[in-house]
């Protein structure tokens, strides 16, 4: 009789079915809920605010950053000529300077030395505004700046 083939067949359209009743099983638990369900994890690749969220992460940086740049850094007034600079007390005995090219060209002392003929580029600062300077610090108007990153900080000092 044909009994074995017809067995070998039965066999083989149980597995058909078996591993076709399997995908379906597997088809139906899978995407289905994820469809249906709007608060699963499909929710993240069309997140629209994502980008938004990034830019306000690296906004935020930028204005720590700013902030990082910024802290410690007064305006000082040359009590002579009156020009504006940024001053960054970075130490007792190391302050930071930053000189516009406005505050160049109208510091007295400046002007004096390019009128003598001379090349304000190396003076190192109006003596005057050293002076004023260090009225600001004892004033208090300058807090210290400490060159050591503060803890926890994590900005990470890459940048050339
Ligand atoms: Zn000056």
């Amino acid at each position: 009789m044909s009994r074995p083939p017809d067995v070998d067949r039965l066999a083989r359209s149980m597995l058909l079915l078996h591993g076709h009743d399997d995908e379906g099983h597997e088809h139906g638990h899978t995407p289905a809920p994820a469809e249906s369900r709007p608060g699963s994890w499909r929710k993240a690749p069309d997140f629209t605010s994502d980008p938004d969220r990034a830019a306000a992460v690296r906004a935020s940086s930028q204005a720590d950053r700013e902030r990082y740049l910024n802290s410690g850094l007064a305006s000082v007034d040359c009590r002579f000529c009156h020009v504006s600079v940024k001053v960054k007390k970075l130490g007792p005995a190391h302050t930071s300077v930053q000189w516009t090219r406005d505050a160049t060209q109208r510091c007295a002392h400046f002007t004096e030395i390019r009128d003598a003929g001379g090349d304000p580029a190396r003076s190192p600062s109006c003596p005057r505004l050293a002076d004023s300077i260090r009225h600001a610090v004892a004033e208090g108007c300058l807090e210290e700046y400490s060159s050591a990153p503060s803890p926890g900080d994590g900005e990470p000092s890459t940048s050339p």
